[in-house]
């Protein structure tokens, strides 16, 4: 098969070359470096199965050509991290609707199967949990910049959906929760490459506000074995599935165990939101996935648990350090 990735240089994107590669599909990479990097890449670079193209997804010929020679496409370029989206909520809306809507297009006019990667941010604040895919969403007023990311890929999710009802396109929606391991950069907030690197730096950790919030973390080999699964499975088509751990965990222990795990003297500092973020910044306080039903459709789950996901994140940050 072959499978055009967008954000392909991006954290998740190269992981999933490496898989797909791998497993013996070809790949394409359309990626704009903005957020991704040629370093996630250049391991594949010379591989006979792989082209990279360095363009934007508004470059209508550099898509619609790739989308030409792909089977699938799966969609992951998309403006990334709170940070950013607080600092450029104009860039942030215009990359990931615009950059959908000209994606579909492409895949439209060759019949490409789509998975489209959306986000736990859609759900909101919600607190019917663990979330469910046909649960209510609710989000924040539009003054507050934070939503702008969850409304711009719930956009996205509509767009999608609309593709598949009124054009028939094959098409997945795919709901990732905190998506954590190698390669993910602290630059735009992430929080657990960051607790990584100040734990080795021996710097203090920066919990925000009093760290009881929680959130599900799952290993990026994990969430690409879920993409592999889904891409060619016809009964996934016009479906939306979350993708994620199940398994929770406050920020104040994930402060302790990335102190523990990395063997660090570090201390634990705690930072009000407004600090963190912005003043009236909206945190949500828990958020867990129902995952039954990506299990029932392709037998997913995920096997990393979160001492083993530090261990790797922490060994490949050692390495990028010295
Ligand atoms: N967080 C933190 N310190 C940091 C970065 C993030 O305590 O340096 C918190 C953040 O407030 C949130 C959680 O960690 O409660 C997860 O943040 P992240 O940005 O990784 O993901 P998201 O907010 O999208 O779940």
């Amino acid at each position: 098969m072959h499978v055009l990735i967008t954000g392909g240089a991006g954290f998740i994107g190269s992981h999933l070359a490496d898989a797909l590669l791998n497993r013996g599909d070809s790949v394409s990479v359309l990626d704009n470096l903005s957020t991704g990097s040629a370093e996630n890449i250049r391991s594949f670079l010379g591989h006979p199965r792989f082209s990279f193209t360095q363009a934007a997804l508004d470059d209508g010929s550099a898509l619609d050509g790739l989308a030409s020679r792909a089977d699938a496409i799966v969609h992951l370029a998309a403006a990334v991290g709170v940070h950013l989206i607080l600092e450029r909520p104009t860039q942030t809306i215009e990359t990931n609707v615009l950059g959908t809507h000209a994606l579909l297009a492409a895949a439209r006019r060759h019949g490409c199967q789509t998975l489209i990667a959306s986000t736990s941010e859609v759900y909101g604040k919600s607190e019917a949990l663990p979330f469910s895919e046909n649960d209510d969403l609710i989000l924040g007023p539009p003054d507050r910049t934070r939503w702008v990311y969850a409304a711009t890929k719930l956009l996205d999710e509509f767009l999608a959906l609309a593709a598949h009802q009124e054009f028939g396109l094959p098409l997945t929606i795919m709901r990732l929760f905190n998506v954590v391991g190698p390669r993910q950069t602290g630059r735009f907030g992430m929080v657990l490459p960051r607790f990584v690197r100040q734990a080795l730096q021996g710097r203090p950790l920066t919990v925000y506000g009093d760290g009881m919030q929680t959130r599900c973390f799952c290993h990026v080999g994990d969430v690409v074995q879920a993409i592999a699964g889904l891409l060619g499975r016809t009964t996934a088509s016009g479906q939306i599935y979350n993708i994620g751990s199940n398994h929770e965990v406050t920020i104040r222990e994930l402060a302790e165990l990335t102190v523990d795990r990395a063997d660090s003297r570090s201390p634990i500092h705690y930072l009000p939101y407004d600090q963190a973020y912005a003043a009236g910044f909206e945190e949500l306080r828990r958020r867990v996935p129902e995952i039954s039903k990506i299990a029932d459709e392709i037998g997913w789950t995920p096997t990393h648990l979160l001492p083993e996901i530090l261990d790797d994140m922490i060994d490949f940050e050692r390495d990028r350090l010295t």
